[in-house]
């Protein structure tokens, strides 16, 4: 078991649950991570971390430089234990909303027939490919972010995983870009962390946070102080919505300088998605893959 992995699923799960009691409008989606959740914490429990041969010099100059430290293929998957999760999570779904459920029937039954060629839509999922991914979902008739999503959930663990045998071997803390020095995504969510108003960001494809530069878009680099500014949703102190009016951009930022805690973004940005519909009424894109729109 990874020590630091299992406490940070223990926190998820207590926040899912606080946020279950507040939010009834959430049940049913917040109910169905609850149940992942555990899911995903097994299969991390059995995974080990693995060994990653990348030199400590190649590394350090992979952070010099401003490359992140993992290329997607770099990222070790054990894939019949990402096969097995996926089938879990595909039973998980068949209790929930009917376009899920119809989802995680399929998805099971081409699974037992072959018919669906696991391996490569777990490639195109780690390296977003988006056209493999939509030739499979529409070969099965299955709607692209369900496939693309029930993928994902199935390849977290591993990818945590991974992040854990490079992150500690890296002198990242000084990383001053807006993509994640481990993989190179883009930041999912963030966080006001502390009174100087320090900015901690999930990252969208492996869960690495990282702490963004200030005053600086994270997604087109600009930092022109009069094209970025933020708003807050109607009656709610708790997010932020940071705008870009140079590439249109936004990100959802939680204050958790009175609640919250950074290492929970993935369940916040959950509970946000009223804040993603009204900035899209803006006219502002969401630059990261929501990785729940399901
Ligand atoms: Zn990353
Ligand atoms: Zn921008």
């Amino acid at each position: 078991m990874i020590e630091p992995l299992d406490e940070f699923y223990r926190r998820m799960t207590y926040r899912l649950n606080q946020l279950r009691q507040e939010r009834s409008e959430l049940e049913e989606i917040l109910a169905f991570y609850d149940k992942v959740l555990a899911a995903q914490q097994q299969t991390q429990r059995e995974t080990a971390i693995p060994e990653i041969d990348l030199s400590e010099e190649r590394l350090r100059l992979k952070v010099e430089e401003g490359f992140p430290l993992l290329g997607r293929g770099d990222f070790r998957v054990d894939r019949d234990s990402s096969r097995e999760l996926f089938q879990r999570i595909c039973h998980l779904s068949m209790a929930e909303n009917p376009v899920l459920a119809a989802a995680g029937k399929t998805l099971l039954e081409v699974m037992d027939t072959k018919k669906l060629d696991f391996v490569k839509l777990t490639t195109a999922v780690l390296e977003n490919d988006t056209k493999a991914i939509e030739a499979v979902a529409n070969d099965l008739g299955v709607a692209i972010p369900v496939v693309q999503a029930l993928t994902k959930l199935s390849l977290q663990p591993f990818l945590l995983a991974s992040v854990q045998a490079v992150a500690q071997r890296a002198a990242i803390d000084d990383w001053h870009y807006g993509y994640c020095p481990v993989c190179g995504g883009s930041p999912a969510m963030a966080a006001l962390v502390g009174e100087e108003g320090k900015k901690e960001a999930l990252c969208s494809f492996c869960g690495h946070f990282w702490q963004l530069p200030r005053l600086m878009c994270p997604f087109c680099g600009t930092d022109r102080q009069e094209d970025l500014r933020y708003f807050h949703g109607e009656g709610d102190d708790l997010y932020r919505v940071y705008v870009c009016e140079q590439c249109r951009g936004y990100l959802k930022v939680m204050d958790t300088r009175e609640v919250g805690d950074v290492g929970t973004l993935a369940v916040e940005d959950v509970a946000s998605g009223h804040l993603d519909l009204l900035a899209e009424e803006e006219g502002y894109e969401r630059k990261a893959p929501r990785l729940w729109g399901i």
